[in-house]
């Protein structure tokens, strides 16, 4: 019987398990951490749980929403969220949304619209955002928040992950916006899912509900040529097939054989950290919104999303919660960085009245090393370089850090079962 084996217990690696039993084939899978979930796990603090990042559902695949629905009862919201730029509240997208602005800068916004450039010459991000919305806008809005969210410069980034993210009305709807507050709701997604307990990991809590998912083993070191793979803990695990839902640039750390240009190919595939910053409030407040943007750059986070508002059962009775992103490139602050930092972010929300310091009950910061894979310029190159080096050698890779793309959860999950049908295929032709 081959010997197959899965690299990380997030919901890309927890997908592939549970199609390879599917499938008739069994698998053991190895997560470094002392929890399942990846990015999709929870935590409790002092009675509050908390997601890393926002986390609700809006998956529109079936074979997803069967599974999340399978694990775990849960809540419907409607996505209304809501950005603070430059000491306004204003819906979102504030592109559809214009009406509550001060006159001079809806004059402003349609005179951009109005104006915007020819869309003949698409390089880059940057001028993507220029042709849907015009200068005032895209510099404004989007470009400023491209700085926070994905921290570089919009002209780095390029468009092929836009989709439906970014909502572009026609100059119609921009002018009715300016008049009128009951607007559509133009969000790309018409409803979001949410456990009613536990967490957003309630909804993938049952797929690592077995003995062959196997917690704190850390992938060191991968024998490509020996097919062998070392732990932090001494383990050496012979395979036969090998799923890899680990962030590219470490699998390839830990290649044996792997050359120069593979290696520095690795090393240019550029991603987001972020730091979580969880606020536990000794009363129930009511926030603005769900979720919310901000753009003002002296406010370290670029979203705060309230846990509590997505589920009563996130805070204790009577209370209420927040957890504000920041995100940044380069590495992981200091222990005295990171408590000035929740602090500052603490003292700030305060500052836009979102709750007052009386009212802090609990607080936390955490590092997260792999937030957001940036779509930049040269990412298909350099991804190529290296899957196409992982695919010659029998591994294949699976999930956002895994493909290296952005990646919703319900991706993450068809990517894992789509790697598990590779390998179920590879396996019936052998034998
Ligand atoms: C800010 C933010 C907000 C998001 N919001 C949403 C949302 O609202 N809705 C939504 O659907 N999606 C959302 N996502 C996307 C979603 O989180 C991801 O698509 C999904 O969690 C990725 O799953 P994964 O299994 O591919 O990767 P991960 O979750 O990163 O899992 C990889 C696993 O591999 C393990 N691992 C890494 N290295 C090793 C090693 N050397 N040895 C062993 N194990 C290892 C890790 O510990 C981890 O558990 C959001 C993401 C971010 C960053």
């Amino acid at each position: 019987m081959e010997r197959n084996i899965i690299l990380g217990g997030g919901i890309a690696g927890l997908a592939a398990h549970q199609r390879l039993k599917e499938n008739g084939i069994s698998s053991k899978c190895y997560e470094q951490d002392g929890q399942c979930g990846g990015l999709c796990a929870s935590f409790s603090i002092g009675g509050f749980t908390f997601d890393k990042f926002v986390h609700l559902s809006f998956t529109k695949e079936d074979a997803v929403k069967d599974v999340f629905s399978a694990s775990t009862e849960y809540i419907t919201h409607q996505p209304e969220a809501m950005n603070y730029a430059d000491g306004m509240w204003i819906r979102h997208p504030v592109q559809n949304n214009l009406c509550g602005l001060p006159v001079k800068e809806k004059v402003e916004i349609i005179k951009s619209f109005v104006n915007k450039p020819e869309a003949d010459k698409i390089g880059n991000y940057e001028d993507w955002l220029r042709a849907q919305y015009g200068d005032y806008f895209a510099e404004k809005y989007p470009m400023r928040y491209t700085r926070k969210y994905w921290g570089v410069h919009a002209d780095e980034m390029g468009t092929d992950w836009v989709g439906e993210r970014m909502f572009v009305p026609e100059l119609e709807k921009v002018l009715y916006s300016s008049f009128v507050t009951s607007t559509d709701n133009v969000y790309y997604a018409k409803e979001m899912r949410y456990p009613v307990k536990g967490g957003f990991y309630a909804f993938i809590a049952q797929l690592a509900d077995t003995d062959d998912v196997l917690l704190n083993k850390k992938m060191i070191r991968i024998d490509e040529k020996e097919k062998k793979v070392h732990f932090s803990d001494g383990d050496i695990v012979a395979y036969d097939n090998l799923i890899s839902t680990c962030p590219l640039p470490e699998v390839v750390d830990c290649l044996q054989y792997a050359d120069k240009a593979v290696r520095e190919a690795a090393g240019r595939l550029k991603c987001t950290s972020g730091y979580i910053i969880s606020i536990g409030l000794n009363k129930q407040k009511s926030f603005p919104a769900l979720w919310f943007y901000i753009y003002d750059e002296d406010i370290l986070p670029a979203r705060v999303h309230s846990p509590s508002m997505k589920s009563i059962n996130n805070a204790p009775v009577g209370k209420s919660s927040l957890q504000a992103e920041i995100y940044f490139t380069g590495g992981k602050w200091t222990e005295k960085q990171e408590e000035d930092i929740l602090n500052q972010t603490i003292s700030k929300l305060i500052s836009i009245g979102l709750f007052s310091e009386d009212d802090v009950e609990i607080k936390d910061i955490r590092y997260m090393k792999y937030a957001n894979v940036i779509c930049d310029q040269v990412i298909d190159k350099n991804r190529k370089v290296v899957t196409e080096y992982l695919d010659e050698n029998g591994i294949i890779t699976a999930g956002r850090f895994g493909e290296w793309r952005y990646f919703w959860s319900d991706q993450s999950f068809l990517s894992g079962k789509r790697a598990a049908d590779v390998l179920s295929e590879r396996i019936s032709k052998r034998n």
